[in-house]
């Protein structure tokens, strides 16, 4: 029998919802590459409802009670009198979403000594001290694609409603206004902009896909170059590195994992080498942009506007700068969550606990950390080392 320790964020502040907007979602069976969406061997939900929050349990109670497994589920994760913290100490599995993480530092994994796997129901594992996980043999998976396109239709959303200053225009409405100067005197169409993105995976590609029609000139920098016939069929120009990139586009779409190489990349001195008047979406993580050099560029026009979905630490506190800083367009980290992904990823959290507890390999392509070292994903697309560096000040907002 094992524990299982799953952190989910809170329900909606009128509850867990009785009805839902939209009766149906697309069955979606494979992803743009060919790999196929999560294949468990059931599941025991209807794919629509809200999964990701404590009651929603992604769907795993019968799963795991059938099979005499004990399933703990709570919201409670920073603070050493979390309940997170408690429950770990004899725990052997360890689910969280990115959304909501459940920093697994080294001195939070040497209190779980049981603890030998750890699912992000997502994509995006650095809220795991991925060097630790490494040295204890903690195998560390997350669901690669199953939200990569929610994403990248995220970012093109905040592209277009920042260049085209959406969100100060609807709060006109709002208000009672009908300021058409106000609204315009920062509007401008994406048309002909240079649009480039660090990395280009499964969430950077879709975005490149998606904005092609909108006449932009595409850039990319990544550490593999893409086919010639990609390249070439997107009319996309290379960059070997990041500085010769951002100097030539107005917009930057940042679609890496945090991991050492990438912790703080968007610096002062990066922003710096930027044109003036460009605008950043960070969809990937909040710690690869530096959070004051961000607040000082926005207030002195070095950049137009920044948006995004991810903070350091999450949830970030009521007091976080990005909440209040000018020419914002951020949301609570939810790109990755909407109902269609948190369905593709509770299916594929169970995928890999059936072959977890049934001795099967888990899918290469999910694997981060496996047998002592970076595998799958991970050896691809990550560094070893810890980016959870901080995590404990998540505990903040708590207090605020
Ligand atoms: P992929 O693994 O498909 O893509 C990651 C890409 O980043 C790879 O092409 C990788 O390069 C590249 N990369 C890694 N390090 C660097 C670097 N130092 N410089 C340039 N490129 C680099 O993952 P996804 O596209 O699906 O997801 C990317 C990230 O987006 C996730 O790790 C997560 O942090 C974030 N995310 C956010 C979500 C949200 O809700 N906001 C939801 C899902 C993901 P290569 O493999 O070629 O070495």
């Amino acid at each position: 029998m094992a524990k299982v320790l799953c952190v989910l964020y809170d329900d909606p502040v009128t509850g867990y919802p009785k009805t839902y907007a939209r009766d149906t979602i697309p069955k979606i069976e494979r992803y743009p590459d060919g790999q196929t969406a999560p294949t468990p061997q059931a599941i025991d939900f209807k794919p629509g409802v809200l999964l990701g929050s404590v009651p929603g349990e992604l769907g795993l109670r019968n799963f795991l009670e059938s099979r005499g497994h004990r399933l703990i589920v709570t919201s409670d994760k920073d603070g050493p009198d979390s309940v997170f913290e408690k429950e770990l100490a004899d725990a052997e599995i360890v689910i969280s979403q990115p959304f909501w993480p459940a920093y697994l530092t080294a001195e939070r994994i040497a209190k779980a000594p049981e603890l030998k796997l750890a699912i992000t129901a997502g994509i995006g594992s650095d809220h795991v001290d991925l060097q630790a996980a490494i040295e204890r043999k903690i195998t560390v998976a997350e669901v690669t694609f199953c939200n990569s396109i929610s994403v990248a239709e995220h970012v093109v959303m905040m592209i277009l409603g920042l260049v085209r200053n959406y969100i100060p225009s609807y709060q006109w409405v709002v208000k009672g206004g009908w300021n058409i100067a106000d609204c315009v005197a920062r509007s401008y169409d994406v048309e002909g902009m240079e649009v480039g993105t660090v990395a280009a995976g499964r969430i950077g590609l879709a975005v490149l896909r998606r904005l092609r029609p909108f006449d932009v000139k595409l850039h990319y920098t990544d550490r593999h170059r893409l086919s010639e016939s990609v390249e070439k069929e997107l009319n996309l120009t290379f960059h070997p590195n990041v500085e010769s990139m951002v100097k030539v586009c107005d917009v930057i779409t940042i679609n890496c994992p945090l991991h050492p190489e990438t912790e703080n990349l968007f610096n002062a001195s990066l922003i710096a080498k930027m044109k003036r008047g460009a605008y950043i979406i960070n969809t990937a993580r909040g710690k690869i942009c530096d959070r004051d050099a961000i607040v000082s560029a926005l207030e002195s026009g070095q950049l137009a506007g920044y948006a995004g979905d991810v903070w350091f630490p999450q949830p970030a506190p009521k007091g976080h700068p990005w909440r209040t800083m000018p020419h914002h367009g951020m949301t609570p980290h939810i790109s990755g969550s909407s109902l269609s992904a948190q369905t593709r990823y509770a299916a594929g959290t169970r995928e890999i606990l059936e072959c977890w507890f049934d001795g099967k390999p888990i899918r290469n392509e999910y694997l981060v950390v496996d047998g002592g070292k970076l595998a799958g994903v991970g050896a691809h697309s990550y560094s070893p080392g810890n980016a959870t560096r901080g995590s404990e000040e998540a505990v903040k907002f708590k207090k605020s």
